[in-house]
C-alpha cells in the first residue's frame, strides 16, 4: 500500500488504491483503454490524487 500527504489530514496517511478503467476510441477508430487509479485517504478517505494510464489495446494480442 502507498502512503501520501493527505491535504486534508495534513500529515502522511495510508492510501486507499482504487482502479477504474474504461474503453475509449480515438479519432482514428483505434479502442484503447484508460486506466484511472484514484488514491484516497484511509483515515478520511479525502481524495488525494489520481493518475490516468493510457493502455493500448493490440488487437494481435487478444487470442
Ligand atoms: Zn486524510
Amino acid at each position: 500500500m502507498a502512503n501520501g500527504i493527505c491535504p486534508k489530514c495534513k500529515a502522511l496517511r495510508e492510501m486507499v488504491e482504487t482502479r477504474s478503467e474504461r474503453k475509449v476510441k480515438d479519432g482514428k477508430g483505434h479502442m484503447y483503454k484508460i486506466l484511472t487509479v484514484t488514491y484516497r485517504c484511509a483515515s478520511c478517505n479525502g481524495f488525494v490524487n489520481s493518475r490516468d494510464i493510457r493502455v493500448p489495446i493490440k488487437k494481435e494480442s487478444m487470442k
